[in-house]
């Protein structure tokens, strides 16, 4: 079997080209979502992740800001530009780009974003709501993840293997399929005899962070694979999944670069959007 390439580009093209036609209808009711990145810091990598989920928004034709605080700044100094934010009505979503340095504590900052503009959906409040079954802003790389596997076609009874328990990929992803009515079995780095057992699933779900964890020869025949994993290998990035043999068992494969990754940035849009709908009462 040679698996059908799920294109995160493409998939990721389409999908913006929908919000950038939400956006122009809100436009014409005098709302203009705007998205703020706050930063502290130069790393290079962040930066230019920041930088393009700035120009993904102007893009689709959203407003989208950057405060870029220096290396020094204190826990004072983000919470303040937190709070600055979250009293601005004309903006819709925050995005605190995390890891913040040092002497900044990560959870007090995530504590401090309005729930209804943390649009990350990494607030306790809101990662609350969504193991609750709450409207809530779902975290984007599992929403992304979601999208992708809309592709091929229905989760209901479907086993899905999640490696990884992150609270930012692996876990809530598990609840998003889940409610697909997946069965579903997280595995992280204290499962015993992880790859043995990969064989038994419909689906696998590689967010850790380690490149050839996967291999074609640990999969059953016409799994689906999404390869979360973003390792930078002599400058190149790579995923968890070794991607050559997992595409002659597979049926469906996500490559990296150009497959998570670009439906992230995706719903960091969608879910500026939304912020921006329900702060005016529009579901
Ligand atoms: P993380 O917080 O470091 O979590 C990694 C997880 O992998 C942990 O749960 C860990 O288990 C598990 N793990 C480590 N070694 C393992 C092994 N040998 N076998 C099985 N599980 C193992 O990472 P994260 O933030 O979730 O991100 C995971 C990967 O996804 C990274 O490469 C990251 O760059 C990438 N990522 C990509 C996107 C995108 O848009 N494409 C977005 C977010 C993250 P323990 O809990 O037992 O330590």
């Amino acid at each position: 079997m040679t698996a059908e390439i799920l294109n995160g580009r493409e998939i990721a093209k389409d999908y913006r080209a929908g919000l950038a036609e939400e956006v122009e209808k809100l436009k014409s009711k005098g709302i203009t979502p705007n998205l703020t990145v706050v930063i502290a810091g130069n790393d290079g990598a962040s930066l230019s992740y920041v930088r393009s989920k700035n120009k993904a928004a102007e893009k689709i034709g959203m407003t989208s800001d950057i405060v870029h605080l220096d290396e020094d700044a204190s826990e004072e100094d983000v919470l303040n530009e937190v709070k600055r934010l979250n009293n601005d009505d004309a903006v819709h979503g925050i995005l605190v780009q995390v890891p913040l340095p040092d002497q900044v504590d990560e959870n007090k900052v995530l504590e401090a974003i309005s729930p209804e503009k943390d649009v990350d959906g990494f607030s306790p409040v809101n990662i609350g709501r969504l193991y609750t079954g709450q409207r809530t802003f779902v975290p984007c790389t599992p929403l992304g993840i979601m999208e992708l596997l809309k592709h091929t076609g229905s989760l209901e009874g479907k086993e899905v293997a999640v490696i990884g328990r992150s609270h930012i990929v692996g876990q809530p992803v598990a609840k998003l399929l889940i409610d697909q009515n997946a069965t579903v079995t997280v595995m992280h780095s204290r499962t015993k005899d992880m790859v043995e057992k990969l064989k038994n699933f419909d689906v696998v779900v590689s967010a850790v962070g380690k490149p050839g964890l996967v291999k074609g020869s640990d999969l059953k025949e016409g799994a689906i694979v999404i390869d979360v994993g973003n390792t930078m290998v002599d400058d190149k990035l790579v995923g968890d999944v070794d991607y050559d043999s997992a595409a002659e068992v597979a049926s469906h494969i996500t490559p990296v670069p150009g497959g998570v990754g670009p439906l992230t940035i995706t719903m960091v849009l969608n879910n500026t959007l939304l912020a921006a709908k329900w702060n005016k009462g529009i579901e």
